[in-house]
């Protein structure tokens, strides 16, 4: 066991530099506190670091998701097919549309749908596709496009986790209809509340573009810079407001000066973990799909897979609560040491508003439930110091015979 002085290592924090701070008074100052000039700068460094032809800057992903569905036309009795592991909204923005949930499983190996189950799915009501690339790590949008093209679907990519994620070179939502990114402060770069959406569909992006804004044809910078500012817009749709404010976008421009240094920094800390726990068998690290980067929102390990894959293999619900025990205590353990774990997120088909809903079964997505009674996710943000990393490496090392 180690012989560390004790520490507390939360499992992410934000890592503002002063800077960033300092950011924030530009629009206080200025006055202009609302959707304005800070905005369109976020949105066009968003664009230049992606890649995508338009970046919608909204008030948090889970709007980011509402809103694309809601301007590519999804409506009351649409269904959507989302996987069973995901955070809850994901699913939540069908539901506000009047839509239906089809759950898939995930990949227990990549935490992402498993696109082979994906086509048994599809009724004549099916008109999208969520895939979501959870932590960090791309979902197979190879498969999941060729799906989709062949049977005229939607494709709405939460990449909530998706800072720094890349498939086959390109940034991932990019891929899809629209593209879906949070600035919780639990991803890596943080407005407080914040999302994006990005898509290189000019329409789409214009409608999304009134969506957000109460369905007003002109936003109220371009009025302001316009001839007459004195002339209200007109609004072709009854749209929402979900904007995002200058102070949240000041601190997204501040944070994107530095965007490849935080990536850099999150896959060098993943690095370390990989290296330091590659010997435990008792413990997965995550995996990396062929042909992708990790962004590494976090970093989800599996623990006791061999065991858990067992289980799986034999629908062994008793190994399983087993497994899902042990996991607790060695969190448990952790937590007394200092050391912040979770769950790497929860199956959202075993949440009571889904379950009652659907009539949905835990055992009915065993590598969703499989994922939710034994991920853990380690501490890992931009900014941990190496002593900290030191510490949870010589911890969890020592934890387990
Ligand atoms: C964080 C997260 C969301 C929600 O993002 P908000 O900005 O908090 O609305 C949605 N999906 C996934 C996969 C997430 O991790």
């Amino acid at each position: 066991m180690t012989t560390h002085p004790s520490m507390k290592v939360p499992i992410a924090r934000t890592g503002l530099t002063e800077d960033e701070i300092q950011s924030v008074l530009v629009p206080l100052r200025s006055g202009w506190l609302v959707q304005g000039p800070k905005v369109r700068e976020f949105e066009q460094a968003w664009s230049s670091f992606t890649g995508a032809d338009h970046s919608i800057a909204v008030t948090s992903c889970t709007s980011a998701l509402h809103m694309s569905l809601a301007a590519l036309g999804f409506g009351p009795g649409d269904e959507a097919i989302v996987p069973a592991f995901t955070w809850i909204s994901t699913a939540n923005v069908v539901e506000h549309l009047g839509g239906r949930v089809v759950f898939a499983d995930i990949d227990l190996s990549t935490f992402n749908i498993d696109p082979a189950g994906i086509e048994s799915l599809i009724t004549p009501r099916t008109k999208a596709i969520l895939p979501v690339h959870l932590f960090g790590l791309s979902a197979d949008m190879h498969v999941i496009n060729e799906i989709a093209q062949k049977n005229n679907l939607w494709v709405v990519e939460d990449a909530a986790c998706g800072f720094g994620s890349t498939f086959h070179g390109r940034h991932v939502g990019t891929l899809g209809n629209t593209g879906c990114f949070s600035f919780h402060p639990r991803k890596a770069i943080t407005t407080g509340e914040g999302g994006m959406i990005t898509t290189n569909d000019s329409l789409l992006a214009e409608s999304l573009r009134r969506l957000r804004d109460h369905g007003a044809a002109m936003s109220d910078l371009q009025r302001h810079l316009g001839p007459k500012p004195y002339l209200l817009a007109d609004h072709p749709d009854a749209g929402y407001n979900q904007r995002m404010t200058d102070l949240q976008a000041a601190l997204g421009v501040a944070q994107m000066h530095r965007a490849d240094a935080i990536v850099a920094e999150r896959r060098q800390l993943a690095e370390r973990y990989d290296l330091a726990f590659s010997e435990l068998n008792w413990l997965q690290t995550p995996k990396v799909s062929l042909g992708c980067s990790h962004g590494y929102q976090s970093y989800p390990c599996l623990f006791e897979p061999e065991l858990l894959s067992t289980a799986l293999k034999t629908s062994d619900q008793a190994l399983l609560g087993q497994i899902k025990e042990r996991r607790n205590a060695w969190m448990e353990t952790l937590q007394q040491k200092g050391i912040s774990t979770r769950p790497a997120t929860h199956a959202v088909h075993m949440l009571s508003f889904y379950r009652d809903k659907y009539h949905l079964n835990p055992e009915q997505f065993p590598a969703a439930q499989a994922a939710n009674d034994c991920s853990v996710s380690l501490p890992l943000f931009h900014g941990m110091s190496s002593e900290e990393q030191t510490y949870v490496i010589d911890i969890v090392r020592g934890s387990k015979a």
